[in-house]
């Protein structure tokens, strides 16, 4: 079976094609002629997730799934959670988002925090949706060089570093895509047309 995940991200790609079974072959909006810019227009990480999958079940009849992530901190009320890209402004840029979050938080003692991503599939004319949580703190300063995006902020619960200082297999272990990824795989590889 061919499935199309909707995103650009080679590193995305080429991890989940590792954990799926042989038998489904994972295609790339590269691998489909598909360059459209699809705006991220909804205001939830579903609405996101399933606006995405369906341009390109709908444009490419593929079956099709995309994913949408948010950070969510808890004494700000949820923010940035969908904006996370462009919290400090457009264009997105993870260092003015980190030091925006880090002032924003300055005089707050709560610093808990999630990493949610949603991810819709569209698989033979039905859809399904699947989530993954990662929880933790948001560190007074940074720590680590790896990753991308909030990592060297953010210490998921249990662990004494940032997801910057973890390695990538070590932070898929306990991430919020990889939590959501594997619910997927695990649909996957048990379904039966
Ligand atoms: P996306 O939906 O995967 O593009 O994620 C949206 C934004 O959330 C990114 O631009 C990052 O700022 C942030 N983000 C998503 N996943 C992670 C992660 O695993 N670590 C750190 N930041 C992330």
């Amino acid at each position: 079976m061919k499935l199309v995940f909707a995103t650009n991200n080679l590193n995305k790609l080429k991890e989940v094609q590792e954990m799926l079974p042989s038998s489904i072959e994972l295609l790339s909006l590269k691998d489909i002629n598909s360059f459209d810019e699809i705006d991220e227009t909804e205001t939830t990480l579903e609405g996101n997730a399933k606006l995405k999958a369906d341009y390109i079940t709908n444009k490419f009849s593929y079956n099709c799934f995309a994913d949408d992530t948010g950070l969510e901190v808890e004494s700000l009320n949820g923010k940035p959670g969908v904006y996370s890209a462009r919290f400090a402004g457009e264009p997105s840029n993870s260092e003015n988002n980190m030091q925006k979050l880090l002032l924003d938080l300055e005089n707050k003692e709560n610093r808990k925090a999630q990493f949610r991503t949603a991810v819709s599939l569209n698989l033979d004319g039905k859809q399904f949706l699947f989530e993954g949580i990662c929880k933790g703190d948001i560190l007074t300063k940074k720590h680590g060089e790896k990753g991308f995006g909030y990592d060297p902020i953010f210490k998921p619960e249990g662990f004494k570093k940032s997801f910057a200082e973890m390695t990538s297999a070590e932070k898929n272990t306990v991430s919020h895509r990889g939590i959501a990824i594997k619910k997927l795989v695990t649909f996957l590889s048990d379904y039966k047309k």
